[in-house]
């Protein structure tokens, strides 16, 4: 049975919400494994809108089982929240289907401070984190000093966690001129939320393995995208968890033998929030006209998104190096009414050509793209659901794509609805 890991291949926002949702339907389980609500997932469900940060879009189906794996970090009072919106809008939450891998770290106030206190005090050179204590939260994961999902079943434990966590902390706060960590504020907060969090808690290595045993589909839900992977993203200006594939297995607690099928979502252009290095960035009407189109604001922040052609060369090397056996291109529609489009081929820096972004920041800055320009189409592409109800252009512009990024089309969404959606290949399949 292949089970399906569902990557954003580029800055995120690729419409992973969507793609995941339409793959859900055919899953049995429904698994995050990183990252944490600075994911945005927006999913379109007969005409009702809802917004996901932290919980795994299979969630809002029923009869699924949705699990958050141990390279996740999770903010339990941003889960409980999330978990009530859901509630106004019909969605039921409970232990029978949502699961916490045990060995989840926390992400606490304590992080959220540190996130905003380190981008004040980096002004220009922020990195222009969603704010949410992501980084500081992970960098406790490997510091070896984090408070996890199944300390909270323990007081004498918790006790020496919180000993260990504010002794590093208080240190930071005092060096960035922030006041120390109202101890017994936070230990009573963490004492509250023990009793609601930890009937989710799970050894989801175990429900996993026996997922697997029982021929059980599952879906790997990727957050974020490959260009903001903590190795292989346009470093300092990343994430800090591995968002390509190889995280699924480790996040959640399975082997790589257990990831089937690599989808890669792909934008039909390029979008990216927060600072850093963007080669076919536009600062023109057509950067513009993507960002209108498009509705490139940001889910979880509102901020606008920066625009550009598509990027071949990133977008090759990315699904490279996730392994990716297959897109979904989506947001083809956004491109309708464009004279000429540009694809971007290769790199130019300092008079040498580059089939490949270069890690080195000091080239990174100077990346001149080199465009191949594509003739546009005037006709809609929205909402088509077959090969034939797409223009000519269209379809040469994505037979390109293929190309020079060197894997195929397995779907191609073209409006928000989820059955807008030409299906090439299905993940699924054996
Ligand atoms: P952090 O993940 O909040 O630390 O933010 C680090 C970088 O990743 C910033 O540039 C954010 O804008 C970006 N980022 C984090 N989550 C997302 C996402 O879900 N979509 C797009 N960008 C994101």
């Amino acid at each position: 049975m292949a089970n399906v890991v569902v990557v954003g291949a580029q800055w995120g926002d690729e419409g992973k919400g969507k793609i995941v949702d339409w793959l859900s339907e055919r899953a049995d389980v429904i698994a995050r494994f990183q990252g944490g609500h600075n994911a945005g997932h927006t999913l379109v469900i007969g005409g009702k809108v809802f917004k996901l940060s932290l919980l795994p879009s299979g969630i809002v189906r029923e009869g699924k089982l949705a699990v958050i794996g141990n390279g996740v970090v999770l903010d339990p009072w941003s889960l409980f929240s999330e978990i009530d919106k859901l509630a106004g809008q019909g969605v039921a939450i409970s232990t029978d289907n949502l699961m916490i891998a045990e060995n989840t770290p926390l992400i606490l106030p304590l992080h959220q401070d540190l996130d905003k206190l380190r981008e004040e005090a980096a002004g220009a050179s922020k990195i222009g984190t969603t704010g949410r204590g992501i980084g500081p939260a992970y960098e406790d994961k490997v510091g070896r000093r984090t408070i996890r999902v199944a300390d909270l079943g323990d007081e004498e434990t918790l006790d020496a966690r919180l000993d260990r966590l504010l002794a590093h902390h208080d240190a930071l706060r005092q060096g960035l001129g922030a006041e120390p960590i109202d101890r017994a504020d936070l230990k009573s907060k963490l004492l509250e939320i023990a009793p609601k969090l930890l009937p989710y808690a799970q050894p989801v290595w175990k429900i996993m393995a026996d997922a697997r045993k029982a021929g059980k589909r599952i879906l790997f839900e990727g957050a974020q995208g490959s260009l903001l992977d903590i190795d292989f993203g346009t470093y300092p200006y990343v994430t800090s968890s591995t968002t390509m594939s190889g995280m699924a297995a480790s996040g959640t607690g399975m082997g790589p033998s257990a990831i089937g099928f690599v989808l890669g979502i792909v934008k039909a252009y390029t979008t990216r929030v927060g600072e850093g290095p963007f080669p076919t960035e536009l600062h023109d009407g057509d950067g513009q006209r993507l960002g209108e189109r498009g509705h490139e604001f940001g889910t979880v922040t509102g901020r606008k998104r920066r625009c550009g052609w598509f990027d071949a060369v990133l977008v090759r090397q990315t699904c490279a190096i996730s392994g990716v056996n297959g897109i979904a291109l989506t947001k083809l529609d956004v491109l309708d009414g464009f004279e000429t489009l540009k694809i971007c081929v290769g790199y130019e820096i300092d008079g040498v050509k580059y089939d490949y972004l270069p890690t080195a920041a000091a080239l990174q800055a100077k990346v001149t793209p080199i465009y191949e320009e594509m003739e546009g189409w005037q006709e809609s592409t929205q909402g088509a659901r077959s090969w034939a109800d797409l223009p000519a252009a269209a379809i040469k512009y994505v037979r390109r794509v293929e190309e020079l990024i060197q894997c195929p089309v397995a779907l191609l969404s073209t409006s928000p609805e989820r059955d807008d959606t030409i299906l090439v290949t299905d993940p699924f399949a054996d």
